[in-house]
């Protein structure tokens, strides 16, 4: 054991090569003199992920066959060149997330992966993989794979990582795991390995060298003579949370307490920047604010919901059941909404005139919010309910819309019309 594993009583079945291969990275990173805590591991789905906990290192979890994008958005970030991004993946997840492993290679990212290939989705029951080799047995190919796996060092070689390397996973692997994780750029190590819960049992009397040997595949190491990749060749990253203009706490608070809001319209009618609008002039008044959207993956049809918290004490749950308050300006909105709203036992309902009021608990004050245009109406309702309730201050809203930039697109002069009309 060294400073990189808790532990040397590692979680997997007895035999298992993942074993080999945590202890062996282990010892490639500490003869590369990397502290624990400059080494992030990304783990993805599959028994080597469970090695998360053993690590003395930073780890995230990925999803199955996303481990290497994880990988990638934290090499894009890492501005220390004294840093180590190592991703362990499985067979399973590299077919899955196979074009992450492509594009990764093809920038040639600062980073490495470790393809831990015992032929077979191992976490699951013992499924065949996409490099499951031709003739070997899994649970989903008891006569044998009758297709050839993929070549992972060739396809990422042929993409452009700076080193590829294929060895097997046994006896002391930690010099060729030194070398890949010292290079400067994209490597990708496969280690072949068999699973001893699976592999071995529907292969009885196979060995592993025959296996890899028979299947064609060959240890060795492929290089593609390229510089690590530098921010400054790919596409500009902006940083987004610096173009974020603060809001102005310039408004005094009118809400006491909490208030949760329901908007449902139509799509493309402007209820997600109504929402966004009301959202910030309540921050203005020294708020906490929440906002979700909720609309079909069709976002051009059909309804569009954004729910809203406002609370003068900061929010940690921002799900809303049945709402404080509804605004409605559409049938599709209604629609959407209507289970929430009949489940409302107090409350303000605020419904375009066009629209029959479902059965509510809720107060239920109709406008004619459409008459500003179909693409306004939810604007001019917001504005509607902040006059009539006093919750928010419309001039808030007013210089929310002015500074947005937005002004010029909006109604402004008729929905000032009609609520104070
Ligand atoms: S099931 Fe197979 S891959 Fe998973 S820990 Fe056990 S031996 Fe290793």
């Amino acid at each position: 054991m060294n400073g990189f594993l808790k532990t040397s009583q590692l979680p997997y079945c007895k035999g298992c090569g993942h074993d080999l291969i945590a202890k062996k990275s282990a010892e490639a990173l500490e003869k590369l003199e990397y502290a624990p805590l400059d080494v992030i591991v990304v783990t993805d789905i599959g028994c080597h992920g469970i090695i998360d906990k053993c690590l003395n290192t930073h780890t995230v979890h990925g999803l199955h066959g996303r481990s290497v994008a994880l990988g990638a958005g934290i090499s894009f970030g890492i501005e220390n060149p004294g840093k180590k991004v190592l991703v362990f993946i499985g067979d399973g997840g590299s077919t899955i997330g196979l074009q992450h492993i492509m594009e990764a290679a093809r920038l040639n990212l600062n980073m490495s992966v470790v393809v831990h290939n015992n032929m077979l989705y191992g976490m699951t029951g013992g499924q065949t993989s996409g490099l499951t080799p031709r003739g070997f047995c899994t649970t989903t190919s008891a006569d044998g794979n009758p297709f050839a796996g993929y070549d992972i060092c060739e396809l990422a070689h042929t993409a452009g990582a700076a080193y590829s390397s294929r060895i097997m996973g046994v006896g002391d692997i930690s010099g060729e795991l030194t070398e890949a994780f010292s290079v400067e750029g994209f490597s990708l190590t496969e280690i072949m390995e068999i699973c001893p819960s699976y592999g071995v049992k529907l292969n009885p009397r196979r060995k592993l060298a025959e296996i890899v040997e028979s299947s064609g595949r060959k240890t060795g190491v492929w290089k593609n003579e390229r510089t690590g990749f530098v921010l400054e060749q790919g596409k500009k990253c902006n940083d987004l949370m610096e173009e974020l203009k603060e809001v102005e706490n310039d408004f005094p608070a009118r809400l006491k307490g909490n208030l949760s809001l329901v908007l449902s319209g139509s799509a493309g009618e402007g209820i997600q920047s109504a929402a966004t609008l009301l959202a910030k002039a309540a921050m203005r008044s020294g708020c906490h604010v929440t906002q979700k959207g909720s609309y079909p993956v069709t976002v051009g049809v059909g309804f569009s919901t954004a729910e809203v918290n406002i609370s003068t004490e900061p929010i940690n749950f921002h799900g809303i059941g049945v709402p404080d308050v509804a605004i409605i300006t559409s049938e599709d909105g209604l629609t959407h909404s209507k289970k929430r709203i009949e489940g409302m036992k107090g409350g303000m309902l605020f419904l375009d005139d066009s629209l029959d009021a479902p059965s509510t608990g809720a107060e239920v004050i109709k406008r004619d919010f459409r008459s500003v245009g179909a693409r306004s109406a939810c604007l001019y309702a917001v504005f509607y309910f902040a006059m009539h309730t006093k919750l928010v201050d419309t001039e808030a809203i007013f210089m929310t819309i002015e500074e947005s930039g937005m002004a010029a697109k909006m109604p402004l002069d008729k929905i000032k019309e009609k609520i104070q009309a």
